[in-house]
């Protein structure tokens, strides 16, 4: 067995493929300005056209409908608001209603004020309550404006896949708005704008081995659209402003076209591996509680209790093992929270969870040793009758 470090954090960012590592250093190249009509101006231009196509044909949309951003967090943020525009008269939505499960980019509400937003609850398997948002938006004052309804499609921390065309169906009966976080769907399973039915779609490059630092706004049309988070020179059509980063929205387009091209097949190769990675992991410790086993999760994804571990140790006991994961609620400082996802499910959120997510590299191999080290950890906490 080789004794090289095995990344296993896809779902917190995705390695840099080769083919958008190639594309985003022939971006650094691009010396004119996208704004500027000389020859250099229209290269730079062709280069974020070329991707807006790429990333529009990955999610099934327009490509006039495609807004680059500097990643999903901005993209939600963008979107997030009461204050929307039908051309230039100002429209007013009357509230957010958002999953309890969403990622902190979309939960905190962008900019929404706290008396505005309302928490969709999920049922003990993780899955958005349609009973509960139908309840919810049969109450909610049509007089205030029309209700913003927020689900994801995939969770970060569980894989676990959200009913979000069946969303659509109640949101647009009750006249609202669908936005829909797909950033850790794209790449994993199929995702149609059209076929979902939401009127806008969140994606990030780096989930998809695009480079950190660029994501988009995707909408199913353009008659209603948010008020522009990010004001100035009028870019991207007046939605957000400022000088677009070539080499990384380009290197976003090639990741996309790499998404988009064999999914089924690389997918198939993946969900294999979790499965028997899940197999190995219940054979050497038949206590472990994989969360979400028995729904729709995406294939790359398994999140797990080892009962006696907390996530934090567990994490450092892979990391020492060579291996790198993730304990699904580590926050942007690297520190370990209570899970808000864990806690929507109804579970004790302190007992924290581990995620192991796959990517096209990851090997037989690199699941052997996964699943080793997991016997390790998990017979050291029988020995010792608590954490590694
Ligand atoms: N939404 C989900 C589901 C995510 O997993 C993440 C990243 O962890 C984000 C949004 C934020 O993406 P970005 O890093 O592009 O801002």
């Amino acid at each position: 067995m080789s004794t090289e470090r095995i990344y296993l954090d896809w779902n917190a960012t995705a390695k840099l493929l080769p083919e958008a590592r190639a594309t985003l250093l022939e971006g650094l190249d691009l010396a004119g300005n996208p704004s500027s009509v000389h020859r250099e101006g229209r290269a730079a231009r062709a280069a974020i056209e070329k991707a807006r196509r790429q990333v529009a044909e990955l999610v099934g949309a327009d490509a006039a409908h495609v807004v680059f951003t500097s990643g999903a967090t901005e993209a939600a943020n963008s979107v997030l608001t009461p204050d929307f525009r039908m051309g230039r008269s100002p429209v007013r939505l009357g509230g957010l209603y958002v999953s309890a499960i969403e990622h902190p980019a979309v939960h905190e509400g962008g900019r929404f004020p706290a008396d505005m937003r309302t928490e969709i609850p999920v049922s003990a398997d993780g899955v958005v309550r349609l009973d509960a948002l139908e309840d919810l938006l049969r109450k909610h004052d049509a007089d205030a404006g029309l209700p913003m309804v927020a689900i994801m499609l995939a969770n970060s921390e569980t894989g676990i896949l959200q009913p979000v065309a069946d969303a659509a169906k109640i949101v647009h009966a009750h006249g609202g708005l669908l936005v829909v976080d797909a950033v850790q769907a794209v790449g994993r399973i199929p995702v149609s704008l059209e076929a979902l039915e939401a009127d806008f779609l969140i994606i990030s490059a780096h989930k998809i081995g695009g480079p950190k630092g660029a994501g988009a706004l995707v909408s199913r049309g353009e008659t209603l659209m948010p008020a522009p988070l990010i004001r100035g020179g009028g870019h991207e059509k007046g939605h957000r402003s400022g000088t677009e980063n070539i080499p990384g929205i380009a290197g976003f387009g090639a990741a996309a076209r790499f998404a988009a091209n064999g999914l089924s097949e690389r997918n198939a190769r993946i969900a294999a591996l979790r499965d028997r990675l899940e197999a190995g992991m219940r054979a050497a410790a038949p206590d472990v509680i994989i969360h979400g086993e028995s729904g729709d999760r995406v294939p790359n994804t398994t999140a797990f209790t080892l009962p006696g571990l907390k996530a934090e140790t567990g994490q450092i006991a892979f990391d020492l093992e060579g291996i790198a994961l993730s304990a699904g609620s580590a926050c942007s400082s690297g520190k370990v929270g209570e899970s808000h996802v864990l806690k929507a499910m109804g579970r004790d959120p302190r007992l924290g969870a581990l995620r192991i997510s796959l990517g096209w590299d990851t090997s037989d191999d690199d699941i052997d040793r996964a699943i080793a080290a997991f016997a390790k950890i998990a017979g050291r906490r029988k020995q010792t009758g608590a954490a590694a």
